[in-house]
């Protein structure tokens, strides 16, 4: 079973600590059990990020930053259409 887990590398900057990446405050990150990317929403200011689980610590991004395997809804899109290499 092949995986994008390798192409998740690129991490944007600050990206250790719990703060949305739209407001930059502090907001708790719900990541998913496993590594897929899960939409999170700010407390304080209520938009759409993406919460991913990587090997050592977990990332969040804007949605407009978001390479398509690190976007949920992308994902699904992707998977849907096919899934050969
Ligand atoms: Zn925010």
């Amino acid at each position: 079973m092949q995986t994008e887990l390798n192409t998740a590398v690129k991490a944007p900057e600050g990206g250790t600590d719990q703060r949305c990446p739209y407001c930059r405050e502090f907001t708790t990150f719900q990541p998913a059990a496993d590594y897929a990317p899960v939409y999170n929403y700010c407390t304080a200011c209520g938009k759409r990020f993406i919460v991913e689980r990587l090997r050592n610590r977990i990332d969040a991004m804007r949605l407009e930053d978001a390479p398509c395997a690190s976007d949920p809804e992308c994902r699904i899109i992707e998977m849907g259409q096919g899934d050969e290499e």
